[in-house]
């Protein structure tokens, strides 16, 4: 039995949550790899939240909060808990003037549109990342020169560690270059946002140009987690992979992207075991040849068999 026993699962049913058995996790990531998780929980509601968070802490069970998977590296071994995730009654946008809240589950991009239409600017660059809101803050996602901390006026959280949702400014965030304060398993329910008014089609045009630069400069076509390092103080990691000529480089079915070096691709068939093992040669052969100590960016939850992490 894994760690999902049955009294477990009997605990965990409740109104707005379903459970979904034996999952595969690589069908959630858009890295498309991963082991299997005994359960997915997905919560409609702040209450099918608590109850499930509580249920989870209750039986000292591992738990692991699911955005869109596009940050998330899983080990082949799977995840040896629950996978919790916000479901379609967690998304939403409402604006009023220029403040917006948004569900944590709601993508990013559709956030950048909504907004944009709205005749606001200030979030144009969130079409340019395939992740949810909640996940968005936790990471302080950002991009073209802007993040989530730029327009973030609270967030709700609930950290199991508490037991309620509360109400986050961005003191507590505390929201840093792709780092937050939000202990590993609090789940963020809804963010609000103020940005300025502006006219629409300038900021239509603003996530058009947008993305066509993505499409021009990275792989949008194969499986990635995006940019896998954080940028080094004063440099940036893709330049640094480019520099040691590590474009192309391939582990089984991992690969270096030939589009933009910081990203790693994979093949059907690929493996997370791949990929780590890629990660860890890339930042060996960077720390050899530059004397620079890549970071992770991409999220590895749980322990990794394949060895050391960069
Ligand atoms: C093609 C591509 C391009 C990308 N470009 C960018 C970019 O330009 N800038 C950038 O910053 N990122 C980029 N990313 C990475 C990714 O989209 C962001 O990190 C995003 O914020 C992750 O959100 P997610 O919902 O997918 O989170 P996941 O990948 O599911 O999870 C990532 C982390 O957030 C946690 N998490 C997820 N949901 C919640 C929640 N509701 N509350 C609390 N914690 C949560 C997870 O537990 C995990 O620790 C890119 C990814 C891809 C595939």
């Amino acid at each position: 039995m894994g760690a999902a026993s049955p009294a477990l699962l009997d605990a965990l049913r409740g109104p707005g949550v379903t459970l979904t058995q034996d999952v595969d996790l690589a069908l959630h990531t858009t890295l498309r790899v991963g082991g299997p998780a005994d359960v997915l929980v997905t919560v409609d509601d702040e209450d099918a939240l608590l109850h499930s968070v509580r249920t989870v802490v209750s039986h000292a069970v591992p738990m692991l909060v699911l955005g869109r998977g596009s940050n998330l590296l899983v080990g082949d071994a799977g995840w040896p808990g629950v996978v919790i995730r916000l479901g379609a009654g967690l998304r939403g946008i409402s604006i009023e003037g220029t403040t917006v809240r948004c569900g944590g589950a709601e993508p990013m991009p559709s956030v950048a549109v909504r907004t944009a239409q709205a005749g606001l600017a200030g979030f144009a660059w969130g079409a340019a990342v395939p992740g949810s809101m909640g996940g968005g803050v936790r990471m302080n996602a950002g991009a073209h020169g802007a993040d989530m901390s730029d327009a973030l006026v609270s967030a709700r959280v609930l950290d199991p560690a508490v037991g309620r949702i509360e109400e986050w400014g961005p003191e507590r965030l505390a929201l840093g270059y792709r780092h937050s304060a939000l202990p590993e398993a609090a789940i963020v329910t809804s963010v609000t946002l103020a940005l300025t008014t502006a006219d629409p089609a300038t900021v239509l045009a603003e996530i058009d140009a947008i993305r066509a630069w993505r499409r021009e400069h990275q792989p949008l076509n194969r499986p990635s987690c995006g940019s896998v390092f954080t940028n080094p103080p004063g440099t940036s990691a893709g330049a640094l992979i480019d520099r040691v000529g590590l474009k192309g480089t391939r582990v089984g079915g991992a690969e270096v992207s030939g589009t933009h070096a910081n990203f790693i691709v994979t093949s059907p068939g690929a493996c997370a075991s791949d990929v780590e093992q890629l990660i860890a040669l890339v930042a060996r052969r960077v720390r050899e040849e530059t004397g620079i100590e890549l970071s992770a960016e991409v999220v590895r939850p749980g322990p990794t068999p394949e060895g050391p992490r960069a």
